[in-house]
């Protein structure tokens, strides 16, 4: 409690010193890993009045937790009807809410008392990259009905109002999911841990554990620690400890990019404040420092540095906001996701005493939030809701294969999402061009009299042309159909 809150942007700039353990400790819960994960378990089980410490590799948000978007969602990556599929309507709808009271910790936290300058945003707006209308009304239901959470379906119009693209379809705003700065809220996160007691040492590795006795062993290069209680949250860089555990994620690096100021058009053509993603995973951005683009798109199954994607994510603007032109690209970063084979993230004890918190994938703001405090409670209260989880299982990703099929089905699903929103596009233009024909048609039979007319102002109707006897063949065959060569355009 002696530590004062050192505000965010310091945090970021460096300016705070980091502390590497150098002595043997003696703690109730040991964390492995400071990223969202280790460091919201840290939070609440300080909170709940337990001694924590975390050992972070590296320096607090190193990978992905620090290097992220700040889209808060519910949910998980595995789609909701996947869930249901998977372990039943009760069960999904209480992970579901589990999620839920993620994300309404992720706002609890990021106040601007709490965070200074990580200003949340409400409204987050899911677009589907295909003329989905159909299925959308049943989401929507199940959403709103059966899992109680806000959303609105707008249809394809209300979409291109705020989006200025023909790229999307319908969409489903959440008006409750919001975002934060993705890239400071690590370091606000681990702010608030030390506040609540948590000690963070950071370039302090964890090179192996015995975790066979009461009290584990936990062993740095530098000192050793002693814990009832350790916590694996080290995502895909966990290694020594359990390398087994490491070895059922298959690591996904994901890539951003933020744009040079854009000026007035951009809110021209993308009138949404708040995030945008795509159902298929592929696009996700929003408007950030007034008019830059944040763009997340490409992704690797391989380390590489996030510079190297400048051009891809300039190319990915291009494709879905042509009118925004050629944009320069000023800054990249990214980190390595890490996804389970079942797309569920790895929570709860593996034997007493040693606990999992990784696997977060894609979504991992609000299913971490979600996490620490599930684990905390478990570990200090007895509850035994992580329980739920037992049926998403520890499954090898695969080793170097597993990267390979993932990278091709990474390659695939875009590809086929890319061919998907093609066709969707071409039938909407067939569609279009239907209706074009459709009116002329109902022209010429104006002209030729056929049809019923309206009157033009201040012309006198002239009396209708007798019918056309029917040998002589309907008007549908007589018009010429300009636009059927068209449409293979
Ligand atoms: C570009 C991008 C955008 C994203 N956008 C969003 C978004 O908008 N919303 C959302 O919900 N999610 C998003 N995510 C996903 C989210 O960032 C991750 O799910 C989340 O950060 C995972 O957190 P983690 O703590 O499990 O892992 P990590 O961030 O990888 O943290 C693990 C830490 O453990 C440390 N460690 C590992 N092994 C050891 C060891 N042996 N000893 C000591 N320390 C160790 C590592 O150094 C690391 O710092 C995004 C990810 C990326 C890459």
């Amino acid at each position: 409690m002696s530590e004062t809150f050192t505000s965010v942007s310091q945090e970021e700039a460096g300016l705070r010193d980091r502390v590497r353990l150098s002595f043997d400790l003696d703690v109730d819960i040991c964390v492995i890993g400071a990223g969202l994960a280790g460091l919201s378990i840290a939070l609440e089980a300080a909170r709940l009045g337990a001694s924590v410490a975390v050992l972070e590799g590296r320096h607090i948000g190193w990978n992905a937790s620090g290097n992220q978007l700040g889209t808060v969602m519910p949910g998980f990556a595995l789609p909701l009807t996947d869930l249901i599929e998977r372990i039943g309507f009760e069960d999904a709808r209480e992970l579901w809410t589990l999620s839920k009271e993620g994300a309404e910790l992720v706002r609890a936290n990021a106040t601007e008392a709490n965070m200074p300058g990580i200003a949340p945003d409400n409204g987050v707006l899911e677009v589907s990259n295909v003329d989905a209308g159909d299925r959308l009304i049943s989401r929507l239901q199940m959403l709103n009905e059966d899992f109680d959470t806000e959303v609105e379906g707008w249809q394809v119009d209300r979409v291109r109002e705020v989006l200025r693209t023909d790229r999307y379809f319908h969409g489903v705003y959440y008006p409750r999911a919001f975002q934060v700065d993705g890239r400071k809220y690590v370091h606000g996160l681990a702010a608030l841990a030390r506040r609540a007691g948590a000690r963070i040492f950071e370039d302090t590795p964890v090179v192996s554990i015995d975790h066979s006795g009461i009290r584990k062993r936990i062993v740095t290069p530098s000192a050793r620690l002693r814990a009832s209680h350790i916590v694996l949250a080290g995502n895909i860089h966990l290694g020594a400890p359990l390398r087994r555990l490491s070895e059922t994620l298959l690591p996904v690096w994901r890539y951003a990019g933020i744009t040079a100021p854009l000026g007035e058009r951009v809110h021209e053509i993308i009138a949404f404040k708040g995030s945008v993603m795509d159902s298929d995973g592929v696009d996700h951005f929003r408007i950030v420092d007034g008019d830059r683009l944040m763009w997340e798109s490409p992704e690797t199954t391989w380390s590489a540095r996030p510079q190297r994607f400048a051009g891809s994510v300039r190319r990915r603007i291009r494709t879905i906001f042509p009118d925004l032109g050629n944009v320069e690209v000023t800054e990249t970063f990214g980190g390595a996701t890490g996804q389970t084979v079942h797309g569920m993230p790895q929570i709860g004890q593996l034997r007493k005493g040693l606990w999992v918190a990784s696997g977060f994938g894609r979504q991992g703001m609000n299913t971490s939030a979600m996490a620490g405090q599930m684990i905390a409670r478990s570990i200090l209260w007895g509850d035994e809701r992580w329980k739920l989880f037992s049926p998403f299982e520890l499954v090898w990703a695969g080793g170097a294969t597993g990267r390979v099929a993932g990278q091709l089905v990474g390659i695939w699903g875009r590809a086929s999402s890319a061919a998907a929103g093609s066709l969707a596009r071409y039938r909407e233009r067939a569609k279009v061009k239907d209706r074009q024909r459709e009116a002329r048609l109902a022209e010429a039979n104006r002209a030729a009299g056929t049809g019923p007319r309206r009157p033009l102002a201040g012309v006198r109707p002239r009396p209708a042309a007798p019918p056309k006897p029917a040998a002589q063949g309907g008007q549908h065959r007589a018009e010429p159909a300009p636009h059927d060569g068209a449409a293979s355009q």
